[in-house]
């Protein structure tokens, strides 16, 4: 791939630095991996030792269990035979980060997955400036554009609401990593809350690094004679036996694919609230604006419409394939991208640990 400096190299097992000797987000095990961010098509386990944000080392570990994990601060750089290293924000999911690299005064920013609106469960987004910028494009189509985050909470504590008053129990489908505790550290109090069991370990390991949630309880305590509750469960459950205890139930999905109203209807779901975790389309092309690139690699998501529209912008761009996911809608989807994602989110965390 022209575009890539020659110190950094697209391979078979993810992206490599030949000086620095480590990769980005490998898809394989290797030697030294560093990561951007705990889900599991980011941070896969059967590395020999790993770096990443200091905020994200607790997730991390509760995803790869007792391996070599070394946190490092936001910003704060390291020098790794000739190769300066930093982690800065990406305000994806908590501890999500971009990881800058400057090697012989150039400098590549890979962005991982990010979005630049605000989430109380992480640090906000930083525009880091760079000569080539590997970026996501999840949502790389210009129908993709995001409503504030508080009107589309709103929309949620309403239905949750009407749910309530009329004796209905609300289940709401969100990824079980990230999603879920934005949602619970944003949503009003309503009624009471429960979680599937994939989403209770990660909430505590967000109340143990002191982000406020929501007051929950693992969906195992549930009393069948409590109507009106919230419950939150990854969207792999919807359409599984298990739900039918709930009834009379209504079901939601928070995602960005919500913006596309076939999406909806495909999944029959009562509401669609659109919600992401990534960048918009607006927002992807003003980040790649913002970070002074001239070159920019479009790693996963709508990558083909993303060169086309950098192009057209005077940018040298270029598609990579790789394994990342982005923001999965459902198995189909996952499975669609040809890639040997590992873990559904209702399986987070795995319990083997490599
Ligand atoms: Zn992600």
């Amino acid at each position: 791939m022209k575009v890539l400096p020659g110190w950094v190299r697209a391979t078979v097992a993810g992206l490599y630095c030949e000086p620095g000797d480590f990769f980005i987000d490998p898809w394989r095990p290797v030697k030294r991996a560093l990561i951007t961010h705990a889900h599991s098509d980011h941070a896969r386990g059967g590395s020999a030792a790993y770096l990443t944000a200091e905020e994200n080392v607790p997730l991390l570990r509760l995803r790869l269990g007792a391996v070599s994990i070394e946190g490092i601060p936001w910003g704060e750089s390291r020098c790794m035979s000739g190769v300066r290293v930093s982690f800065h924000p990406a305000g994806h999911i908590r501890g999500s980060s971009q990881i800058r690299l400057e090697y012989q005064g150039e400098v590549c920013v890979i962005t991982g997955d990010y979005k630049r609106h605000s989430d109380p469960t992480t640090v906000e987004f930083e525009v880091v400036r760079a000569d080539i910028l590997v970026s996501e494009s999840t949502f790389g189509l210009p129908i993709y554009q995001w409503a504030a985050p508080e009107s589309v909470i709103q929309e949620i504590a309403e239905w949750w609401s009407s749910c309530h008053a009329e004796g209905k129990n609300a289940i709401l489908y969100a990824y079980s990593l990230g999603k879920a505790q934005r949602l619970l550290s944003l949503l009003p109090p309503v009624g009471p809350v429960y979680v599937h069991g994939s989403i209770a370990a990660i909430n505590e390991v967000y109340e143990a690094a002191g982000i406020s949630l929501l007051p929950w309880r693992p969906v195992s305590l549930w009393d069948r004679m409590e109507k009106g509750i919230l419950l939150i469960a990854p969207p792999a459950v919807q359409k599984s036996r298990w739900l039918a205890r709930f009834e009379p139930y209504e079901e939601a999905q928070a995602s960005g694919w919500m913006a596309v109203r076939g999406r909806r209807r495909q999944r029959a779901l009562d509401r669609g609230f659109v919600l992401s975790d990534h960048a918009d389309f607006y927002q992807l092309m003003e980040t790649l604006r913002e970070s002074g690139a001239e070159k920019v690699v479009f790693t996963h998501g709508y990558t083909e419409a993303m060169v086309h529209f950098a192009q057209q912008q005077g940018y040298q761009a270029y598609l990579w394939k790789t394994d990342y996911a982005g923001e999965v809608d459902t198995e189909s989807d996952r499975q669609a991208g040809g890639s040997a994602v590992d873990a559904s989110p209702g399986e987070f965390p795995p319990t083997a640990s490599p």
